[in-house]
């Protein structure tokens, strides 16, 4: 080469150098590319310079870049490419004509190669004023394919720190947040915003979230997905090419310390292949994901966890309040319901032989109406063979028409002996985890002791406590009561009443009229009586009075005013029957059973000899 074309070439070095300015912020391999081609225009004196990449492996070529700002760059030309490349890439310059489709308006085309490879070309329209030699333009296009080989390291050096401030971004907004659905959104982001020709998506197993805006797909075993799956198994990215389709796709599994989560998929347009640092950042970026999302599963857990501490905590707290058994009972019917997403709790009794059962009050409605008897039989059942606890995900038997698939029934055992059992259900099946039934186990355990003291507490107070429906006492007090003054005082006066032909009343009238009279009986009775007298349910229509220290005589005078004031006050219109009987310390091997035996005895009488009256039995001497 000539000194003179030595020093243009030293000089065009030092003006590429220029262009290497970090401070403008020339990032981009792109710019650099174009502000080369302006300075090599302006260098030679040409019209025009462009520059044609060369896509070896979808044997296409595209503009790059162009002094031209109308060229539209990344236009694909097809053309016959070997043909092309072999009528070019042995020559080092090319002049007019150029027998090629889009080619004939370029006076000159220069080969441009790496490694001996062409990469691309450059092309150059009105040369007329240039007059430098074919040598020195061929030794031009050799220094530009140098100064776009640095370029391009450098380039890849600052993208490369770009992506890594990314990623750091990304690891960031993880640490920083529970929220799984804002790191998969800032991943989504990053990769949009490092490859934004690309297309992503989630695909996640199990998924039943809602992710407002994210690409979510469901990870879902059939030939279409082979790839993904593979991803997802075996925790290795998996690539797929397709040249019909023209695309590449990247599928990098959503990897967590315990477990792949889901994969993400990275659709890349143009057929292009994936270069080894990309996949490092995209797996990367998907481990990331992996690890947010088993910290928000981990999260979850947790909270999970805690909530079920605090369910646990709450109901021994309740069960040691002391509250009535069906308000317990409510009370773990409603937390059930909530805390387990159940749609149906009960809570049933059954006897020695589980052949009779009793719905505790306060289990959800279900299990008072028809349909129930048929799941309570067949748990009863299964619980009097198996005597352990129940958890079925998907109950399946022809004769339950299985309205309720999913079933969880765990017995309360109290001192080895099954009193009863919990039963929760839902409609859909497999609606229940493990967990929560474990759950359920412990809780019923720790309840089932509380239960039998409420219901033992229960039983006592219903001895002492009023009838429910004639606020009399109960039978039991009464015997209770005649027991102690038959030991504690000198006599006392029993009186057995029963209501005449009650049985027609119902059926005239309907039981609940019949409830009413004997309400409106027992209230005569009550007003009739004094604080020291006890009237009393006796069972069912038969009620009893017990009068400590009355004499016979008198007994009798109220026996008979109350038969008078039941038949005036009653609606409609009923009378009674008393059976009256006594006793006295004088007979000392007389006693309670006696004592009723003489008072039924009378009443006998009474009902036989027409009804509506008093009878005496007085104790014998
Ligand atoms: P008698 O004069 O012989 O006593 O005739 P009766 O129809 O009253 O016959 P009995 O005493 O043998 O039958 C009582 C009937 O009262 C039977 C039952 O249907 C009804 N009964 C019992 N307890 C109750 C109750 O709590 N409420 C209502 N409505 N009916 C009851
Ligand atoms: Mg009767
Ligand atoms: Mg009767």
């Amino acid at each position: 080469m000539e000194v003179l074309e030595k020093q243009l070439i030293a000089n065009l070095k030092s003006r590429f150098f220029d262009l290497i300015d970090t401070e403008k912020g020339l990032l981009y391999y792109e710019q650099f590319l174009k502000e080369m081609l302006y300075v090599v225009k302006s260098f030679i004196g040409v019209d025009e310079l462009t520059t044609f990449n060369c896509n070896h492996w979808s044997r296409e070529l595209f503009i790059e870049a162009s002094t031209n700002e109308e060229l539209n760059t990344n236009n694909q030309f097809t053309l016959l490419y070997d043909e092309f490349q072999d009528y070019v890439s042995s020559k080092s310059i090319i002049h007019q004509p150029i027998p090629f489709k889009n080619f004939e308006q370029y006076e000159l085309l220069i080969p441009l190669k790496r490694n001996q490879e062409v990469f691309g070309y450059l092309a150059f329209r009105g040369i007329a004023n240039c007059n430098c030699s074919d040598a020195l333009l061929v030794e031009i296009a050799k220094e530009c394919c140098s100064f776009l080989h640095k370029a391009r390291g450098l380039c890849d050096v600052i993208f490369e720190e770009k992506r890594y401030k990314q990623l750091f971004r990304v690891t960031e907004k993880f640490h920083s947040s529970m929220d799984m659905d804002a790191v998969l959104e800032e991943i989504i982001d990053t990769l949009q915003e490092v490859y934004p020709t690309f297309t992503y998506y989630l695909m996640l197993s199990h998924d039943n979230n809602s992710h407002k805006n994210l690409p979510i797909k469901d990870l879902e075993y059939d030939n279409e997905n082979i790839s993904a799956m593979q991803a997802y198994l075996t925790g290795t990215i998996q690539l797929e090419d397709s040249i019909q389709e023209k695309r590449s796709i990247l599928y990098a599994p959503l990897k967590g310390k315990q477990g792949v989560y889901g994969v993400l998929q990275v659709i890349a347009p143009n057929a292009m292949t994936f270069p080894n640092r990309e996949i490092e950042f995209i797996t990367l970026l998907a481990n990331t994901a992996g690890t947010a999302m088993e910290n928000a599963q981990l999260y979850q857990q947790s909270r999970k966890l805690i909530s079920d501490l605090q369910l646990i905590n709450e109901t021994s707290h309740r069960l040691n309040s002391n509250l009535r058994l069906s308000d317990t009972i409510s009370f773990m019917t409603e937390h059930f319901q909530s805390s387990f997403d159940a749609e149906e709790v009960g809570f049933v009794l059954v006897s020695d032989d589980f052949e009779q059962w009793k719905v505790i009050k306060g289990s959800t409605s279900f299990f008072y109406s028809e349909g129930a008897s048929a799941y309570l039989q067949y748990i009863s059942n299964k619980i009097k063979n198996e005597r352990d606890s129940i958890f079925l995900g998907d109950l399946n038997i022809e004769y339950l028409l299985t309205k309720f698939k999913s079933v969880m029934a765990v017995p309360m055992v109290q001192t080895e002996k099954i009193m009863g059992f919990a039963l929760v259900m839902h409609r859909l099946p497999y609606h229940f985890s493990f967990e929560t039934f474990k759950l359920m186990q412990s809780l019923i355990h720790h309840s089932t002791l509380a239960f039998t003291n409420s219901m033992l507490r229960e039983e006592l107070e219903k001895m002492v406590i009023t009838d429910h429906l004639t606020k009399l006492h109960s039978r039991n007090f009464l015997t209770e009561k005649i027991q102690r003054s038959m030991s504690e005082d000198a006599f006392g006066t029993f009186i057995l009443i029963d209501i005449d032909n009650f049985k027609q009343i119902n059926d005239s009238y309907g039981h609940q009229v019949g409830d009413e009279v004997l309400v409106q009986v027992s209230s005569v009775i009550q007003d009739n009586i004094r604080d020291a007298d006890i009237g009393a349910r006796w069972g069912g229509e038969e009620l009893a009075l017990y009068l400590p220290k009355i004499q016979l005589d008198v007994a009798v005078v109220i026996a008979e005013r109350l038969v008078r004031k039941v038949s005036e006050l009653t609606h409609p219109s009923i009378t009674i029957s008393c059976g009256v009987s006594n006793w006295t310390k004088e007979h000392d091997d007389d006693n309670f059973t006696k004592l009723f035996k003489r008072a039924d005895q009378a009443l006998y009488v009474a009902k036989e000899t027409g009804k509506n009256k008093v009878i005496v039995q007085e104790v014998i001497a």
